[in-house]
């Protein structure tokens, strides 16, 4: 029997699960490794009983808490897809000011009303397999993790800097350039897309584990920085993780 897979999506632009949706050559491939069962971006049925739930979005609700749990208790696998549910994203940015603050700043005087608490990544409120990274996640990626997980394997990400992928384009290091890149403490994996185009890295994979052991040490002695300097430099998609290295 094939796994019955369901996607859902929380707090979030849900361009990861419209990421899935433009795998148009693949899906079909898809189609036949899984059974896709619950989707309310593509289907309209609904289904508690669940292989792989694979989740993007932050959690950043009372009710966003109820409803993971919901999932987590129906599913056998729960897999964060992308850098809100993996690291807690962009949204984690509003994690640094009151939530009071917040509701009055988005939604002015009636923001009482709103249901916002601190963004957190799905790791954080119930137990997750895997997390695939990315802002939004690489396709290729994601067909080769789910291929995996269909054959009862964990997918493995890249353990090195976007450095590495950096070097091996031969792209100009944008710090020649007066710019900031993360690259150096960021997981590999998207080909160095950003700095491919002459931007810096901004973090959306997250860091990569130890990162003041595994960064590209070349890179750093060239510009006197340290890991941590580079870990400090950007918020954008590690708040959440910034505040607990
Ligand atoms: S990770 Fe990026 S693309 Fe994916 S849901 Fe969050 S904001 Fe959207
Ligand atoms: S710091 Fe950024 S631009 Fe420089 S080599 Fe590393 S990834 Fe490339
Ligand atoms: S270069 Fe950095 S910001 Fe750009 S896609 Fe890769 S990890 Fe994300």
């Amino acid at each position: 029997m094939k796994p019955r897979v369901a996607v859902f999506s929380f707090t979030g632009c849900e361009g990861c699960s419209l990421a899935i949706l433009e795998c148009e050559n693949e899906l079909l491939g898809v189609l036949n490794l899984v059974d896709i069962v619950r989707w309310r971006e593509a289907m309209s049925e609904t289904t508690e009983d669940i292989d792989i739930a694979l989740v993007d979005g932050s959690i950043s609700t009372h009710a966003g808490v109820k409803r993971i749990k919901k999932i987590r208790e129906m599913s056998k696998l729960v897999i964060a897809i992308g850098a809100c549910a993996h690291t807690g994203g962009l949204n984690a940015m509003k994690n640094k000011y009151g939530m009071g603050e917040v509701k009055e700043v988005v939604y002015g005087p009636d923001g009482a009303e709103f249901d916002t608490i601190p963004a957190r990544p799905v790791s954080a409120v119930v137990p997750v397999e895997f997390a695939l990274p990315g802002c939004p996640i690489d396709r290729e990626e994601f067909l080769r993790a789910i291929k995996e997980l269909c054959m009862g394997k964990m997918p493995k990400l890249p353990n090195y800097p976007v450095c590495v992928e950096c070097k091996r384009k031969e792209n100009v290091c944008v710090f020649f350039k007066g710019q900031f890149c993360m690259g150096p403490v960021i997981r590999a994996g998207c080909g160095a897309i950003c700095p491919s185009f002459g931007e810096g890295c901004e973090g959306c994979r997250g860091f990569i584990d130890n990162p003041n052991k595994n960064a590209h040490q070349e890179v750093l002695a060239e510009f006197g920085l340290t890991a941590q300097e580079v870990m400090n430099h950007f918020s954008m998609f590690n708040s959440y993780k910034e505040s607990e290295v």
